[in-house]
């Protein structure tokens, strides 16, 4: 059963109060089920998501997690779920399912006879983290504001729609009502959270000899959404691993970096920062122009002087000004220029 955000009753802490003190056998598995899915993502293991019960224990997750309160955790624990509602609807084969799985987490789309037809807004809503033509809505006919696609593009708005409605959820608990609800499991969410804290505070990596309160404000800004739990989008990613690697860390360096990411995967991990570094490629990337980054809507330049002259036009270059500034100010620098 596909999980439906449709329905009100799993935001009100009744229904947590009800699966927390009843005696059948499905809110005991539901109990079970869910703290044991949330201790092992806090572990770094991969939770064992099955089908049976997977809608309410979703939810209840959502409540501990709430309470739990760690954003790098619950974006983990929510792309967890997401691959496996993925993996699921890629497997369907029924139109008829498809289309109430995706309606059923909010997504405008009706079934035709073997495509789909989208309204667009939700289209351009979902498709813009997408990369590739089948995600632009210049590639696809526009009739009555609907578009036309095929199950394995709507499938891919579903993903990104299931992650918005999943932290839509999220941050609808209020903590204190989450504090509450879930006071018999105080202990249990206590002991997790710590578990969690004290094997980031191990994984945590400090950036060695490379000076990060130089770096620009697109890099700064891609690292504190990693560290809060976001997941960067490609482009940003490539930016981020080609810059850290100019400046001077290594692979494995930027690699253990990425491990605090939520959707960290250390197979695809590795071979993406060893292709980018010049490790399987031979050829070592840079990082991409300002112009690129600002037509991609990765570029956070706000006010910083720098960022705004005119000639600023590469990340790096920022970075080099920045420590030739430095060289410049030392105390040494400024004896001889004396
Ligand atoms: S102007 Fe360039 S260096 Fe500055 S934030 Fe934008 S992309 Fe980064």
């Amino acid at each position: 059963m596909p999980i439906n955000f449709n329905t009100n009753k799993y935001g009100d802490p009744r229904w947590v109060d009800s699966v927390l003190t009843g005696y059948t056998q499905d809110q005991y598995e539901i109990q079970k089920y869910a703290t044991d899915l949330v201790s092992d993502t806090a572990e770094g293991s991969r939770p064992n998501i099955t089908e049976r019960h997977l809608e309410e224990t979703f939810f209840f997750c959502m409540w501990m997690l709430r309470c739990i309160d760690e954003s790098t955790l619950s974006s983990r624990f929510i792309n967890e779920m997401r691959d496996y509602v993925v993996r699921e609807a890629e497997r369907e084969r029924d139109p008829d399912a498809i289309e109430a799985m995706v309606q059923g987490i909010g997504l405008d789309a009706i079934r035709l006879k073997d495509t789909f037809s989208v309204y667009f807004v939700d289209f351009i809503r979902y498709s813009k983290k997408l990369t590739g033509n089948a995600y632009r809505l210049v590639f696809h006919p526009l009739s009555g504001g609907r578009v036309e696609v095929e199950s394995k593009i709507l499938v891919n708005l579903y993903r990104e729609r299931f992650v918005e409605s999943a932290f839509n959820f999220l941050g609808s608990i209020s903590k204190p009502n989450a504090l509450d609800a879930m006071t018999e499991l105080g202990e249990f969410i206590s002991s997790v959270k710590q578990d969690y804290l004290n094997r980031r505070k191990k994984e945590a990596v400090d950036l060695g000899s490379v000076d990060s309160s130089k770096f620009p404000p697109c890099i700064s800004e891609y690292l504190k959404l990693m560290r809060e739990g976001v997941n960067l989008p490609q482009m940003a990613r490539f930016t981020l691993v080609s810059f850290l690697h100019k400046v001077g860390m290594s692979s494995t360096e930027v690699i253990a970096l990425f491990r605090s990411a939520p959707d960290f995967n250390e197979k695809i991990t590795t071979y993406q920062v060893n292709h980018i570094t010049g490790q399987i490629s031979g050829t070592v990337y840079s990082p991409p122009k300002c112009a690129v980054l600002l037509s991609n809507h990765i570029c956070f330049k706000g006010e910083d002087p720098l960022c705004n002259q005119e000639w600023l036009k590469h990340p790096l270059r920022y970075y080099q000004i920045k420590k030739m500034r430095d060289i410049k100010n030392t105390p040494k620098a400024s004896a001889e220029k004396k």
